[in-house]
């Protein structure tokens, strides 16, 4: 019984305005995927690791990440695909017969605390198939549809029954493998919104479970974050 993360690095991480693919952005001196896997590799109950790699990077990943001396499990790369969703399912295809649990970690969220993989780990393993970090959500939120040149505000649903999603999201292998294989088709006929792992295990009808999330784990997108994220680390290492 063993855990394998897949750690996605495989975006283009355009918004950000580099000429380099986002997990290979320098934080600290570090790229973010580095960052990802230590922290991954960190927390005690990562057994091995799969990273995406954009395509013609998986050389550059590997020399990267299997020479870390921080990153104390085995780590295997692999190409992405065009989608998140296509990357993830390359990643899964690298899973050996013994990984009952399987998390996905975005590389773009290079500051999760070991903690937070443990909590989501120590939720599956007690016997819910699929787990996500969650935090409530502070901002109120407005739904909209399109309205000529505008949108109209078409609802507003109850603040407190939100929350803004994180990863790692962790899985029992069999329940992501069906996901990947049923409930992407099924969510794409049905037109639902299946962003992230958990959306493919509802699209099964399956539940989905939730544990806190952490600020720490907020996601990269815009130059403005990456700044946040140095500001953080020289608060942790102070
Ligand atoms: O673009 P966004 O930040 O939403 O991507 C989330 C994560 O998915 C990132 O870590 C990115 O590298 C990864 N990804 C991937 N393959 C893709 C697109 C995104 O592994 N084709």
């Amino acid at each position: 019984m063993t855990t394998l993360a897949i750690l996605t690095a495989a975006g283009s991480g355009s918004r950000l305005g580099r000429d380099l693919p986002k997990a290979l952005v320098e934080l600290d001196g570090f790229p973010l995927v580095l960052h990802a896997a230590r922290r991954l590799a960190a927390s005690g109950v990562v057994d091995s690791l799969v990273v995406t790699a954009p395509h013609g990077l998986a050389g550059v990943m590997t020399d990267l990440l299997a020479g870390d001396p921080h990153v104390l499990v085995p780590v295997e790369v692999t190409s992405g695909g065009p989608t998140r969703q296509a990357s993830v399912a390359a990643g899964l295809a690298h899973a050996s017969p013994g990984d009952d649990v399987v998390l996905v970690h975005d590389a773009a969220r290079p500051l999760v605390p070991a903690e937070l993989v443990r909590r989501v780990v120590t939720a599956v393993r007690a016997g819910h198939g699929a787990v996500v970090p969650g935090l409530p959500v502070t901002d109120t939120v407005k739904q909209v549809s399109p309205d000529g040149d505008a949108e109209l505000v078409v609802g507003t649903p109850d603040r407190s029954a939100l929350r803004a999603v994180q990863t790692p999201q962790g899985f029992a292998r069999d329940l992501l493998v069906r996901a990947h294989r049923t409930g992407a088709a099924r969510a794409a006929a049905e037109h639902l919104a299946a962003t992230d792992d958990a959306g493919l295990v509802e699209a099964l009808g399956e539940p989905v479970h939730m544990v806190a999330g952490d600020a720490t784990a907020f996601k990269i997108t815009t130059e403005r974050d990456l700044w946040l994220a140095s500001l953080v680390l020289q608060e942790t290492i102070a």
